[in-house]
């Protein structure tokens, strides 16, 4: 399963050698220095999880985890504190900012991506590679296929995301402007109008098995995909 993953590090060192693994790992990492340019980074595209050092130059660890959190866009990203020893007693406060999980330094590669992984299936369910069952309609991440009662669906990449952050964040209404955010990672440069295209196309695919009414217009707000008519 592989993520946008924001990395803030001020220790080119540190930051190169978690980059270099995560990569190892099949993520995409964006690099920052400083919480100051991590949240410019944040507000073009919403990255799957913020993996943030807790000291650094200028705004903070914490400070930054506490900036996501108050923001209704970012406030559900995944946060990973990176701390070193000396600084134990602070993971509570950590914590209690909103961070989701807290790694000690000096860690194995192997450790973090196993964090990572498994903040991920708890926050992200639609980054991790299970399958999901709705009513007949079943997708598989890893073989990337959908199908309908059994049967094949043909589905374009972007509705084969938007279709598999539906089924993973069921019963809740997004706004097109979240679509944008967390099926194509950009709510800057990308229309809204976009979002209900690809609506258009996925809800003609699933037709035939007359799973189409699975998603529905909510009016003023945005979509919901719900097994409630
Ligand atoms: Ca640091």
């Amino acid at each position: 399963m592989p993520a946008n993953i924001l990395l803030v590090e001020d220790e080119p060192a540190i930051q190169e050698l978690i980059a270099f693994n995560l990569e190892q790992a099949g993520h995409h990492v964006l690099r920052a220095d400083t919480a100051e340019q991590g949240l410019s980074l944040v507000k073009n595209a919403l990255p799957d999880l913020v993996l943030l050092d807790w000291m650094l130059p200028g705004v903070s660890g914490i400070d930054f985890t506490r900036r996501l959190r108050s923001d209704e866009r970012t406030k559900t990203v995944p946060i990973i504190m990176l701390t070193a020893r000396s600084e134990e007693p602070d993971k509570i406060a950590g914590l209690e900012s909103g961070a989701d999980d807290y790694i000690t330094k000096p860690f194995s590669p192997r450790e973090l991506v196993a964090r990572i992984k498994a903040v991920l299936r708890r926050r992200a369910p639609q980054m991790t590679d299970d399958v999901v069952d709705v009513n007949g309609l079943r997708l598989d991440p890893t073989t990337h296929r959908v199908t309908a009662q059994g049967r094949p669906l043909d589905l374009g990449p972007t509705e084969f995301r938007l279709l598999h952050f539906f089924m993973t964040h069921s019963e809740r209404v997004h706004s097109r402007s979240q679509l944008l955010d967390h099926v194509w990672g950009d709510h800057v440069f990308v229309e809204e109008r976009t979002v209900d295209v690809h609506i258009r196309r996925l809800r003609s695919a699933l037709e035939p098995s007359c799973h189409a009414d699975l998603i529905q217009t909510v009016r003023g707000a945005g979509y919901r995909f719900s097994v409630q008519g």
